[in-house]
């Protein structure tokens, strides 16, 4: 579903060999600050936490972070921070996030992921905390229809290595995660990819969160309906993210 569109999009992502890497970690680069201006957008910052990650083009043990100490709507090509798997900071100036082990266990140990997000999204988090499945309502909620993880280890920040490895054991082989009381990670062969699915599953605890309010669901879509629609809405991801760039950054769309 995802997976096959997501390898797409991570080949029209650029080359990871040694050619036209510099292009390639622009580009990148451009995706992350785009990402973190749709992610604000889409209500999914919080002041001045959360965060986005991209692994280096060519390089798996390293990767791009959103820096500590500014909002996701204000990272620039320039301030991104350059960090390892052990979670340190190899480049950049600015100061690293606290809970840079969710995205560095993550990416240790998923070689297929490209990019994480960690955001304290408002409905998810105001959701996690019902205990109850995630069910399909709209179409996105049908994305999610067949159940995904919750990490319920703490409510706390992910502020070290084994806390990390616990989120990352969480996760598994799925590209997203409910942190209760806490937030979600979403995690994607490309940025683009991590980015629409964090907003595919606010989207879904939205929804939920208003038809619980009303007293629960009468009718949910089934699972046939659900693969289907799942098939047809995961192959959009790009063009989503297009759009949502468009929209920040010209306001044309
Ligand atoms: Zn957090």
């Amino acid at each position: 579903m995802l997976l096959s569109k997501a390898i797409e999009l991570r080949q029209e992502a650029g080359p990871r060999d040694g050619k036209n890497q510099m292009t390639s970690i622009d580009a990148l680069k451009e995706s992350l600050v785009n990402a973190g201006r749709i992610l604000a957008h889409e209500d999914q910052g919080d002041y001045i936490f959360g965060h986005v990650t991209a692994r280096l083009p060519g390089d798996d043990a390293r990767f791009l972070m959103k820096p500590h100490n500014i909002g996701l709507e204000e990272i620039t090509p320039d301030n991104l921070i350059t960090v390892n798997l052990e979670g340190e900071k190899v480049a950049g100036d600015r100061p690293v996030h606290l809970e840079v082990f969710i995205h560095s266990e993550i990416l240790r140990v998923r070689p297929d992921i490209g990019a994480v997000v960690h955001t304290h999204a408002p409905c998810a988090v105001a959701f996690s905390s019902l205990d109850r499945p995630l069910q399909g309502i709209g179409n996105e909620g049908a994305l999610f229809h067949a159940g995904i993880p919750v990490f319920s280890e703490t409510a706390d920040l992910i502020i070290d290595q084994s806390r990390g490895k616990a989120v990352a054991r969480a996760i598994g082989d799925k590209d997203v995660l409910i942190m209760r009381n806490h937030g979600i990670v979403t995690a994607g062969r490309t940025i683009e990819e991590a980015t629409v699915l964090a907003l595919f599953l606010e989207r879904a605890c939205k929804a939920q969160l208003m038809v619980e309010a009303s007293g629960g669901a009468v009718h949910t879509c089934s699972h046939e309906d659900a693969v289907a629609k799942t098939a047809r809405i995961s192959t959009q991801s790009g063009k989503v993210f297009d759009y949502l760039t468009r929209r920040v950054t010209t306001g044309t769309a």
